[in-house]
């Protein structure tokens, strides 16, 4: 069977474009640059990657963006104050809270002070439970690419038999609802699932997001099955691999993400588009 790959790259750099545009039809009409506020906390090098990335990004499609670092040993309360300037700064519509946070601080309570309107990254019970109720506002990035990529192949959702292999709240969980509310239907596995196999082997879209390289066998993929692999994982000589081993499930899947390049460029995408759309939110 040949497949095609789904190029998250060439997806993320249109959608970018349009977004571009669509800010400068915004600046037309006199409002103001849709503004993003990232905060990190601690130094860890992955998560100050991913921070100056989001903000060159923001530059790209002429978002206004700040970044504010905080020491590792920042109190919950120093945290909670500033999301409350951010939440009344007209100049941000967006608050991403990079994560993950260090123990001492509550990642729950930190995400439920940002105002829902501003929380881009679509983590908000707020967000998560319009979602579930088929009425989103703001969705979750990862989730949002996965869907992107899945209606760039022209392939009709509704009625297929969708397998979610992870249920956390970033990405199994919130992905399992975007394909709910596509019609699909979802069997959402987990470290407790029992016969995994037989669950990925009905599947005609499988969505991994383990954390595992290699996870997903290439004889799991059922023939003509589409294939998004989120798993992001380093091995010991470097490479950056995905949760699914590639060649094997090409070789059955009718498309499938590569990795990298397949749902990571996604990611950032889905938060400009999130941004300029909480931006527009509050310009009514
Ligand atoms: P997580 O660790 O929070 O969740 C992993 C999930 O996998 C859990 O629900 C767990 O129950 C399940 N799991 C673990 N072992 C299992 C097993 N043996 N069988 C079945 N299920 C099992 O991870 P996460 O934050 O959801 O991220 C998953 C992967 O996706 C990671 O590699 C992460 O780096 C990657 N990721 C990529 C992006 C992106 O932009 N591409 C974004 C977020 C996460």
């Amino acid at each position: 069977m040949t497949f095609q790959k789904i190029d998250g790259k060439k997806t993320s750099a249109e959608l970018r474009m349009t977004i571009k545009k669509q800010t400068e039809e915004r600046l037309a009409r006199g409002l103001s640059k849709p503004g993003l506020a990232v905060i990190l906390v601690g130094e860890n090098p992955a998560s100050e990657v991913y921070v100056r990335n989001k903000c060159n990004a923001c530059e790209e499609v002429d978002f206004y963006s700040l970044s504010k670092t905080f020491p590792y040993g920042v109190t919950e309360e120093e945290l909670l104050n500033l999301i409350d300037e951010l939440n009344n700064n007209s100049a941000i519509n967006g608050i991403l809270v990079q994560l993950p946070l260090p123990d001492h601080i509550n990642e729950e309570k930190i995400i439920e002070a940002i105002d829902p309107l501003k929380d881009v990254d679509g983590f908000h019970p707020y967000n998560i439970g319009r979602l579930a109720l088929r009425m989103p506002v703001l969705r979750s990035c990862t989730p949002k690419g996965i869907m992107t990529l899945l209606n760039s192949t022209g392939i009709a959702l509704e009625g297929k038999e969708a397998v979610v292999i992870g249920a956390s709240n970033i990405v199994g969980r919130p992905v399992s609802l975007e394909l709910l509310m596509a019609r699909c239907t979802v069997t959402t596995c987990h470290s407790r699932t029992v016969d995994l196999a037989a669950h990925v082997k009905r599947a005609d879209i499988i969505i991994a997001a383990v954390g595992i390289a290699g996870f997903v066998k290439g004889e799991w993929v059922k023939p003509g099955a589409v294939v998004i692999d989120v798993g992001i994982n380093r091995l010991d000589n470097g490479k950056l691999v995905g949760d699914v081993d590639y060649e094997a499930a090409s070789k059955n899947a009718s498309w499938i993400t590569p990795v990298p390049g397949g749902v990571g460029p996604m990611t950032i995408a889905s938060l400009l588009e999130n941004t300029l759309q909480a931006a527009e939110l509050q310009s009514h």
